[in-house]
């Protein structure tokens, strides 16, 4: 690639290294930019910045938000004894885009995957023992129904149990190996309704 420019190949290099973007389509965003407006690049690389110095992990569900506490958790209005639990903010938003879950979420940020190296510690399950501490009912894992997902409905499953909290994982009316954040809501909430005891 040694005919573009460095900066271009430079810029190139930055974007491919963005999940689900090859080398192609980082190729095509690079030469979008530089037929952008000045203006509008400045922008777009000043979202950038200003999303990663604002933004910071709610304290209580660890869903990404600019304030200490998140607006969910922030609600009076929720069930905060109802937890769901889910691997990452993008499947917090499906749920709350059919507007019908009342409860609360935990947000782990990840599976557990032997295979990529990622244990229990790698994600946010510390947090959401501590969160168990308080006045929990039900925990209703929603993580997805890949091995990763079940793997990690298992480890909380058994973590939580001898609690004697309610333990629950969405139906699977989800299809295997889709991600939350893919399926239509009329699903999700079938996958609510018919959650089963762990
Ligand atoms: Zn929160």
């Amino acid at each position: 690639m040694d005919y573009y420019s460095g900066y271009i190949n430079k810029l190139i290099e930055q974007l491919s290294r963005l999940p689900g973007i090859g080398t192609k389509t980082a190729q095509r965003l690079a030469f979008h930019i530089m037929s952008m407006p000045k203006e509008q690049a400045a922008q777009l690389a000043s979202s950038i910045m200003e999303a990663k110095e604002h933004v910071r992990y709610c304290k209580c569900c660890q869903t990404l938000t600019d304030s200490e506490l998140c607006p969910i958790c922030r609600d009076a209005k929720r069930n905060q004894k109802q937890i769901m639990v889910v691997e990452h903010t993008q499947d917090l938003a499906a749920y709350e885009k059919t507007g019908r879950y009342e409860g609360v979420y935990h947000v782990l940020h990840g599976a557990i995957s032997p295979m990529l190296g990622i244990g229990p510690d790698d994600i946010r399950l510390k947090e959401l023992m501590q969160r168990l501490q308080g006045d929990v009912e039900e925990v209703i894992v929603a993580t997805n129904s890949s091995l990763e997902g079940e793997t990690t409905a298992m480890y909380i499953s058994k973590l939580i149990k001898p609690t004697g909290i309610r333990v629950t994982r969405i139906a699977s009316g989800v299809p295997v190996g889709g991600d939350l954040e893919n399926i239509d809501e009329v699903t999700l909430l079938r996958a609510l309704e018919g959650r089963t005891e762990l």
